[in-house]
């Protein structure tokens, strides 16, 4: 079982999110937990305080180290060598997102996920609490729980027996550096496009050799990074 911890200001975000699609059925088969905590129920004063104008001056509130670094170490445990939970900071100054990564992590035992908001965390959060620091991308959000859950869902379905069919995982994009190819379903011509009439020969051979063919040239198309380094 992957266990997925996720600690926010939103945590409201989250509820349906958590019951829907392959995260819902991979909690109601058992092969994940996802729980979501409410960072200011580690607050102690009267205002449920968690930022705070940031040193130095400048715009915005910096999310403080008090009630952070408590809260990540009641979830996780605290930073080391022992601790069995891998603890992921969203942000954007992290390392981009990518399916490498999401199949490293749907690896790991237990994850905690933290959801920044305001100008994002204290240094000292991330230097005394956090793993790993994660981005979705080169953009800035206001905050962090959308990248959480796009990292769910890509972890989740990499989780074996989420998806029905184990072979989804293994045909799609960035397997193997490539784009998956075109797709086609019913019907056969559309607005006088046709289908490939390969893909209706019933070929397995040749559909296979086809799709390939298909994905190397679809990646030269729209992504020749990906490409740099192959020779087919
Ligand atoms: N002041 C920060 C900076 O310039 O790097 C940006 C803070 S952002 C407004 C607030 C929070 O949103 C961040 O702490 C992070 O949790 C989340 N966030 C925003 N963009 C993100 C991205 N591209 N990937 C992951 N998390 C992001």
């Amino acid at each position: 079982m992957l266990e997925i911890d996720i600690l926010t200001l939103f945590p409201e975000i989250f509820e349906s999110f958590r019951s829907t699609a392959f995260v819902g059925q991979s909690r109601e088969k058992g092969l994940t937990r996802v729980d979501v905590h409410d960072l200011r129920e580690w607050t102690e004063d009267q205002h449920r305080t968690v930022d705070d104008s940031p040193y130095g001056g400048g715009p915005g509130m910096v999310m403080m180290a008090e009630p952070l670094v408590p809260a990540i170490e009641a979830l996780a445990g605290e930073k080391g060598a022992g601790r069995r939970t891998r603890v992921l900071a969203l942000s954007p100054q992290g390392s981009r997102l990518d399916q490498a990564a999401l199949e490293r992590l749907a690896g790991e035992e237990s994850l905690l996920l933290v959801c920044g908001r305001y100008e994002g965390f204290d240094q000292r959060v991330l230097d005394l609490a956090v793993d790993e620091e994660v981005s979705l991308g080169d953009f800035v959000l206001s905050g962090g729980e959308i990248p959480a859950m796009a990292l769910i869902e890509g972890v989740v379905r990499l989780v074996p027996g989420v998806l029905g069919n184990p072979d989804s995982v293994k045909m799609e994009s960035f397997r193997e550096d490539l784009l998956e190819g075109p797709q086609y379903t019913r019907p056969p011509t559309y607005r006088g496009l046709d289908v490939p009439s390969v893909l209706r020969s019933g070929d397995h051979a040749a559909i296979k050799r086809w799709r390939h063919e298909q994905a190397v040239a679809w990646t030269r198309n729209r992504r020749p990074d990906l490409l740099a380094g192959r020779d087919d």
